[in-house]
Formats: C-alpha cells, sequence, structure tokens
C-alpha cells in the first residue's frame, strides 16, 4: 500500500497521518493539526479541503468559489512545498495561532516564509481566519 510520507512533514506516512483529515473522516483536534493537514493540502493540490477549512470571513472568500479554487489549483502546481517547521503554538478556547515557517519553492525562486496563522472555532471545528506573514525566514516574531 502507498506508505509515502505526509507531505506535512510529521515523518509520519500519509495514511497514518493526515488522509483521515481529508477524507472528512476525522476532524483536526488542534488548529496545529489543523495547520499541518492544510499544508500537506497544498502540496497534494486538494483545493476543497483548503476551502472547507477556511473561516467564512477569511479574505479568499471575496472571490467567487470558482475563481478561489482555480487560484489555489495553480499556486498548488507551481509550487514545491518542500518543507515546513513548527515554530509556536498557543491555544485558547476559540482561537489560536500558529507560527511557522513554509519552505517553498516555485521554478527555482525561493518563496519561503514565515506566518503567524490565526485560527477560529466555529461549532466545535477548527477554521484557518488569517494570517500575518512574513519573508523569508523569522525566528525573531
Ligand atoms: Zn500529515
Amino acid at each position: 500500500m502507498n506508505k509515502k510520507l505526509c507531505p506535512c512533514q510529521s515523518k509520519r506516512s500519509y495514511i497514518d497521518c493526515c488522509e483521515k483529515y481529508h477524507l472528512g473522516k476525522k476532524k483536526p483536534q488542534n488548529a496545529k493539526d489543523l495547520m499541518r493537514s492544510r499544508f500537506c493540502a497544498y502540496a497534494l493540490s486538494l483545493s476543497d479541503y483548503i476551502i472547507k477549512t477556511s473561516h467564512p470571513k477569511n479574505a479568499c472568500f471575496q472571490k467567487d468559489l470558482k475563481t478561489l479554487k482555480e487560484d489555489i489549483l495553480r499556486f498548488c502546481k507551481d509550487t514545491s512545498f518542500e518543507n515546513l517547521e513548527i515554530l509556536d503554538f498557543i491555544e485558547e478556547k476559540e482561537k489560536a495561532f500558529v507560527t511557522f515557517i513554509a519552505y517553498l519553492k516555485a521554478a527555482k525562486k525561493d518563496l519561503t516564509f514565515t506566518e503567524i496563522s490565526h485560527f477560529e472555532k466555529q461549532n466545535g471545528k477548527w477554521l484557518y481566519k488569517d494570517g500575518q506573514l512574513f519573508e523569508g525566514i523569522r525566528r525573531d516574531l
């Protein structure tokens, strides 16, 4: 069977890691797992999962769904998702913050960025609300 490593860099196999979230069999228990599964979904071009796990107030929904989906798929296709490093994770009752470095490349160009992601819980489900992005590797945030 497919024992390839999960693109979220957990060092576990995909079937033991993010697949259950992507298939909707289970929901991530915390925002950190959701963040990992979203990174993984980008790496696997699973645009529906990205959309489904975004908060309705996320700015991405200013576009119509078809355009949004096309944009996500284009980004996924043009980008290689090389590594993920989680630096910090703060969880409160209804909101959470995950600071991470996403190591990305597109057409040999380094697109690595650091982000402080903001998540909110809605009906028991963690959703990606928005994020503060910083170019390159930032460990001083
Ligand atoms: Zn994973």
